[in-house]
Order: C-alpha cells, then structure tokens, then sequence
C-alpha cells in the first residue's frame, strides 16, 4: 500500500512540473510544449538532470547552475501540492474513475490558484478544456443531481442515471458561473461602473468548477472561498496597514476551497444537513 502512495507521489511531482510550465507560460499567451525550459536570466536551456522536481531545487539551492540567479521556491512548492493532492485524491477515492477525475480537477485547480495569485489571470485555455472535461465525465461518474432531481420529481418528472447527472453537472455550472456573473453585474450597474469586482475569469472557474461538483458542493465552494478570503484580507490587513485596499485574488481562494470541496465536501455538507434538521 504504501508503495502506491509514493508512486502517486512520484507522479504528482513530474505532473506539478508541468503544471509549473503551463502557470508561468499562459497568462503571457505562449506555447506549453516549446521551446523547452530555460533559465529566466541568462537563458541557457535547463538540463533534463536539472528539471528533476524538487530534487534538483534541493541540490542546486535553489539556484540556476550557469549563473547562480535565485530560482523561486514556488516552483517546488508547486511540485509538493501537486503530488499531495494526487495523494489526498487517491486516499479518499482509491483507483478508479473518481481518481482521474478529480485528480485532473485538483490539476486544473493548481494552474489557475497560481496563474490568479502571481499574474491576476485566469486563462480560459485552462477553464475551456476543464468545462469541457467534466460535462464529460459527467456521463461517466455521476455528479450530485440535487436539487435538479428533486424539483424535476416535485413536477412529476422522473431523472435517473446518466441524463441525472449530466443535468446535475450542467445546473452546478450555471449555479456557479450565473451567480458570480450576477453579482459582477450588479456590482458594476450598480457600484458607480468603475471596474469590475469580479473578473470574467471568476465565472469561468466557477463554471468549471460547477460541471465537476454539482450544486450542493460547488455553492459551498463559493461559500468557503468568500470566508477565507475575507478572514485572510481582514487578518492580513490589522497585521500590515500595507494591505488595506489590496487586491486579493479571489479565484486563488475559489481553488483552494473547490479543492477542498472535492475532497471532503460531501463529510462537511451531510454534516450541515444533519445538524440543520434538513436530511431525511
Ligand atoms: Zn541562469
């Protein structure tokens, strides 16, 4: 068992390499497979036995081995959360589908929680292809139908299996995506049309994140995602007057929680349910 976990590992560290080319590459519009990875500074190509992940950060101290210029330690730590996610992932769903889908989801997540962070963009390369992805795993893996089933069967119409989930999925993307586009909207009619609170790429994450999650877990995505935001800024803000007035990224929190969420939402949400009274 324990051999597998480190596999998993081992794979979530050569995956979150990739994941590090694709965060610094497509906020800026350039190509994920070419050239090959150079050093920022003096531009000499990375040699494959200097692209191991974390390892070589290890060994090289965290520098380029030509000139010595100090490489990020972001790009390691990208490399350990994508390996612990993978890891994470496989601990509650084992090796099956649900794997796939969620690690591919927690991937996804990854590029966009840093591309938000360090860039401000969230690249519709990344949503488009993750929108796309779980409609399609929709017909595969079921997605929660609630509350789409329920009203369907307050009107008398019976859903079952696959049309369930694929209308679980398509409704989690417009709960998600249509609520952010709603309160962006009246945001900017309302708050003076000075800019936009909510970018575009908010709704885009959301509508990804929708298609993968279903209703229940993806409102609590949004839920948990304005709580620890909003703690964190006003944390972050009585500590460092600096902060007052900053910008946070929003959809670095919208990541973190829809990981969250995908992981151990379901514990949190029957949870709540329970103690509210509203399970059966
Ligand atoms: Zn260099």
């Amino acid at each position: 068992m324990a051999t597998i976990y480190i596999l998993i590992g081992l794979f979530g560290l050569c995956f979150g390499s990739f994941l590090n080319v694709c965060i610094s590459r497509l906020p800026r519009g350039e190509s994920i497979v070419l050239p090959r990875s150079h050093c920022p500074r003096c531009n000499h190509a990375i040699r494959w036995y200097d692209n191991i992940p974390v390892v070589s950060y290890l060994v090289l101290r965290g520098g380029c081995r030509d000139c010595h210029v100090a490489i990020s330690p972001l790009y390691p730590s990208v490399e350990a959360l994508t390996a612990i996610v993978l890891i994470l992932t496989f601990y509650v769903y084992g090796f099956g589908p649900e794997f796939v889908k969620y690690g591919l989801l927690g991937m996804l997540l990854i590029v966009l929680i840093f591309t938000d962070l360090l860039d401000r963009r969230i690249p519709h390369a990344i949503t488009i292809f993750g929108i796309t992805i779980g409609l399609l795993f929709s017909v595969f893996i079921p997605v929660d139908d609630r509350p789409i089933g329920w009203i369907l069967r307050h009107w008398g119409i019976f859903v079952d299996g696959v049309p369930a989930s694929v209308a679980g999925a398509i409704a989690g993307a417009l709960a998600g995506g249509g609520l952010f586009y709603a309160v962006g909207e009246a945001f900017y009619h309302w708050g003076g049309k000075q800019k936009e609170y909510l970018g575009f790429g908010d709704v885009m994450l959301m509508l990804m994140v929708g298609t993968f999650l279903g209703v229940p877990l993806t409102l609590m995505t949004i839920l948990l995602g304005s709580l620890g935001g909003s703690i964190l800024a006003l944390v972050f803000s009585a500590i460092n007057p600096r902060f007052r007035g900053y910008a946070w990224p929003f959809g670095t929190f919208l990541g973190v929680a829809a990981i969250y969420a995908a992981l151990n939402g379901n514990w949190l949400l029957n949870g709540y349910l329970r103690i509210s009274g509203m399970a059966g």
